[in-house]
């Protein structure tokens, strides 16, 4: 295609159909001289991107259309043929009846006819293509978000599928030793040849009662973090004396704190600690608490045991002279199932679930929980609850 002037009657035939062609709807055209000043517009230019000024025949292709702004070198790479075409594509304009029009500009070289360079430029209305490629991209990325989510979905799935994989393998592991014990004594107390001092039968029947309150208070956990997955933990908070609390809590552990021949110091105010608590779920804490420091100390090790209040606060202290836990370590304390190398090695049984549980509770106190220990020499777990 060939152009040389806007003389219709002196151009080609071949041009005229092109005009023709370039007049219809879907096309515009615009013929620049070598410094881009626009010689010439098609019919429709003005109308499709123009309609407010009163000419655009004159100025520079920059001024006339915002789009070519900053493309100098691209349109002298063009003119100078150090390339064939320029484009841009799905160019998003107003159109003079509002609506949003998505044209493609496509700059080429050309002969005018006193045999100067110019430029040619092609404008393709392609509003159509354009919404339903629009439409197309927007439904894509809906696609793109709702597989996003059905991935999270599934990853979250699979992770609770996992834990609660763990979390009972764990748990059975962690219920079978006070089971076998309690079967263990009650075999052995029913056998023919069983024993038959009665202060052995004693020991024997406490040792049971004391493996069923174990076993029950490995449930109470269990069912605890299984509602506290599913949110459903609803505290009962009122009046409790949290020093006879505590005084329970080391009566519970009394055989495990025996056998290690531990020594264990509760130190409480003169007078009652009352504070309103949920009294079950405090019980909860500090048995976890204790029983921790029972389990992670040697024998012959101490533990100490401090309850007091401060102007706003109820404090309470758990310390033992243990096997302490590394700096490295006490940031992932509280995560269900974490249990540190050491624990895992020293054949200590637990399921990691103690310490996720405490610190649950005491944040639906409204309190806190810290932990201050060092690697063989002990730790000290302090919560803090509002009074
Ligand atoms: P469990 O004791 O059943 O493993 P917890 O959630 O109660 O689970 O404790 C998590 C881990 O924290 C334990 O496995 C142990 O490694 C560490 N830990 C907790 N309390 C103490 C403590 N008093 N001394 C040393 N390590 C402790």
């Amino acid at each position: 295609m060939k152009l040389f002037n806007n003389n219709n009657a002196r151009a080609p035939i071949s041009l005229n159909i092109a005009r023709a062609i370039l007049d219809s709807e879907v096309f515009a055209f615009a013929i620049t001289d070598q410094f881009f000043n626009i010689l010439e517009i098609s019919a429709n230019f003005k109308a499709l991107l123009a309609p407010e000024t009163d000419s655009v025949v004159g100025l520079p292709l920059q001024e006339a259309l915002w789009e070519f702004m900053g493309t100098e070198s691209e349109l002298t790479a063009v003119l100078h043929d150090q390339r064939p075409k320029f484009q841009l594509q799905h160019i998003n304009r107003t159109l003079p009846d509002g609506s949003t029009g998505y044209l493609n500009f496509e700059i080429t070289k050309q002969r005018l006819n006193n045999q100067q360079a110019g430029l040619f430029l092609l404008i393709q209305d392609q509003t159509e293509l354009g919404v339903a490629h629009q439409q197309l991209t927007q439904q894509k990325n809906t696609l793109y978000l709702l597989r996003n989510e059905i991935d999270k979905t599934n990853q979250t799935l699979t992770q609770t599928l996992n834990i609660k994989e763990v979390f009972l393998s764990m748990a059975a592991h962690d219920m079978r030793n006070p089971l076998s014990a309690i079967m263990g004594y009650a075999s052995l107390l029913l056998s023919a040849n069983g024993v038959q001092e009665p202060q052995a039968r004693d020991e024997m029947l406490h040792s049971i009662i004391e493996q069923s309150k174990h076993l029950d208070f490995l449930i109470n956990d269990l069912v605890t973090v299984d509602k506290l997955n599913n949110g459903q933990l609803h505290l009962q908070i009122k009046p409790s004396d949290v020093g006879d609390i505590l005084t329970k809590t080391i009566e519970a552990l009394g055989s495990n704190i025996q056998k290690k021949d531990l020594i264990v110091r509760l130190i409480l105010p003169p007078s009652p600690l009352v504070i309103p608590v949920d009294p079950q779920r405090f019980w909860q804490v500090s048995y976890n608490l204790l029983s921790n420091s029972v389990k992670y100390t040697p024998d012959g090790g101490v533990i100490e045991i401090k309850a007091y209040t401060t102007d706003e606060h109820l404090i309470v202290q758990i310390s033992d002279n243990g096997m302490g836990i590394s700096q490295e370590n006490i940031a992932r304390l509280f995560n269900l199932h974490y249990r540190t190398a050491n624990a895992k090695q020293s054949k200590i049984s637990g399921a990691g679930i103690g310490l996720y549980i405490v610190k649950t509770i005491v944040e639906a106190h409204k309190g806190d929980i810290f932990v201050e220990s060092y690697l063989g020499k002990g730790s000290t777990f302090t919560i803090e609850l509002p009074k």
